[in-house]
């Protein structure tokens, strides 16, 4: 089979992949390392964590202080483990190592094509860290370019309750388009000059709301994307939540648009995944990636289901390697139940998502009816978002085989016309961890809501959204909990039985935190990040720890 490599290519790879070469001190950027991993292949050099609390999340939650990886793979994992002579010793003194955090329905690949220089601000707290990390971002891109943070951002993670100004974008010297999942966007004067001179309305703060917010991010899209930019915000998205631990993001789509569009949610759901793709051939993947399929054909559409029934005909599920494989049918199935009958006798995989109680009982309904046709048990069908969800529906979903996917809570606010403040806006954490219902760990972020699983989690633990109002009353669940939510418990949703702990034979994805989260204080749980993170036995990441 022809090959893209030159024979210097490869001669690089192995250099840079070779033991002898990580100790070079130059070649310690996670960037570089990144980009140093054969394509499609295992890590090649043998690596042994030891002094760690390695949180294994095996069936028995044991912690080890050892793990051997070899050929990608974890080879032992335990205490006193024997070492072959060449394996590298990452001593990491103490501190607490995780499976690969997997994210099990996000829209990394939204995320992954947003115009001009995207930059994640998901781990800061108040205006002027957003400004410092704007300002850092800024030494690395042209003058005149712009920098955008676009979705996976919110008013309500800032101390301020608010998005930056104008006045205090303008403290860094490129233009900036900020736009959140909630709350219009903001731009800075240099970003202000580019609209306008496009015919876009800004205020003079530098707010963009109401039509001229899609006019706005269309300007950009038309403008910024091409084939290469377009990769690089898809390195620059993996990369960035390598550094928050996930390592494995299961993507559910996009609403579909032939051209480019305004809406934030919106992108070409047929060439969106070709950056992905790209960094896949050129192997400088720092994650994994899971690919579901949106569709949203009409039930009324003549002849029925135009998309997905091509989709079906043509597609191949869990098809792909390692780094990217293809899954089912969703966030949305479309077609209603002709829809899901064409998905089941296909034997493929669907997921849509519930947004309140009317919604996920006609889901359920749709699907007792099909089921009653064919079995769905075996298929893994999932239900997502699911905030209201009481045990009766729990039941008749376990009965078809079917799991849930829970998360979707840091921005999630009490409406101000509640009736019940104290209540919980659910979803009924800890109902569902007590039922033997299939359940898994899902931010659903990138347009609507954060990815950062920190700051999901915390919400799960504290039952608190980020502006501190508590969401959740009985519901949170314990920080293992969590965690086992966002390893363990996603090998169902994916279908790999070895990704999401550290068991021998399993693949080795780690990640070794800045802090013990299963002890730090509330406050301080929700800023855990990565100082090393490896994937397939690479380190993708490495915050000075080596
Ligand atoms: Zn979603």
């Amino acid at each position: 089979m022809a090959t893209n490599d030159s024979p210097d290519r490869l001669l690089r790879r192995q250099f840079l992949g070779h033991a002898g070469a990580l100790a070079f001190s130059g070649l310690s950027s996670a960037k570089l390392l990144a980009q140093s991993r054969p394509a499609n292949a295992a890590g090649a050099t043998d690596l042994v964590i030891v002094n760690g609390r390695i949180h294994t999340m095996d069936p028995g939650n044991r912690v080890v202080p050892q793990a051997l990886i070899q050929n990608g793979r974890f080879a032992a994992v335990g205490n006193n483990i024997s070492v072959p002579r060449n394996a590298r010793r990452i001593d990491v003194k103490g501190r607490t190592v995780i499976p690969g955090l997997i994210d099990a329905h996000n829209h990394i690949v939204l995320v992954g094509n947003r115009p001009g220089w995207h930059t994640p601000l998901e781990h800061v707290f108040t205006i002027p860290d957003a400004i410092a990390a704007l300002k850092a971002r800024s030494t690395e891109v042209p003058p005149g370019e712009f920098i955008t943070t676009i979705g996976p951002v919110s008013a309500m993670q800032f101390m301020e309750r608010r998005l930056p100004s104008l006045a205090e974008l303008d403290a860094v010297n490129r233009p900036v388009y900020i736009q959140a999942a909630q709350g219009g966007a903001r731009t800075n004067s240099q970003g202000k000059a580019w609209l306008e001179a496009r015919g876009v309305t800004v205020a003079a703060d530098g707010a963009i709301a109401g039509p001229a917010l899609a006019a706005a991010l269309l300007a950009l899209r038309k403008e910024l994307l091409t084939p290469d930019t377009r990769k690089r915000s898809a390195h620059d998205a993996l990369q960035y939540y390598a550094k928050l631990g996930i390592t494995t993001h299961r993507d559910c789509g996009a609403f579909h648009s032939d051209l480019p569009s305004g809406g934030l949610a919106n992108e070409n759901t047929y060439t969106m995944h070709d950056p992905f793709l790209a960094l896949q051939r050129e192997g400088t993947l720092p994650a994994r990636l899971r690919i579901d399929f949106l569709h949203q054909d009409s039930p009324t559409a003549n002849p029925p289901l135009p998309t997905l029934s091509q989709r079906l005909k043509n597609s191949f599920p869990f098809f792909g390697d390692e780094w990217i494989k293809t899954g089912g049918i969703g966030e949305f199935t479309g077609g209603g139940v002709e829809g899901l009958r064409a998905i089941a006798k296909a034997g493929w995989r669907a997921e849509d998502h519930a947004l309140n109680l009317a919604g996920v009982t006609n889901l359920i309904k749709d699907r007792e009816t099909v089921n009653a046709e064919i079995p769905l048990s075996g298929l893994r069908w999932i239900i997502s978002h699911i905030p209201e969800f009481p045990l009766d529906l729990a039941n008749r979903m376990d009965a078809m085989g079917m799991g849930v996917l829970v998360g979707w809570g840091p921005l999630r606010a009490i409406p101000s016309n509640a009736p019940n403040p104290s209540a919980s806006l659910g979803p009924p954490y800890r109902m569902l961890m007590n039922h033997r219902i299939k359940k898994g760990y899902h931010s659903d972020g990138g347009d609507i809501t954060v990815i950062n699983p920190w700051l999901n989690f915390s919400t799960i633990v504290t039952g608190r959204n980020l502006a501190g109002q508590q969401i959740l009353g009985d519901q949170t669940l314990t920080r293992q909990e969590v965690l086992w939510l966002a390893t363990a418990a996603n090998k169902w949703f994916l279908r790999e039985d070895d990704l999401g702990s550290i068991e021998t034979g399993n693949h080795a994805d780690l990640v070794v935190l800045d802090r013990d989260c299963f002890t730090v204080p509330e406050e301080d749980f929700k800023r855990t990040r990565s100082l090393l993170t490896v994937v397939a036995g690479n380190i993708v990441h490495n915050d000075g720890i080596l």
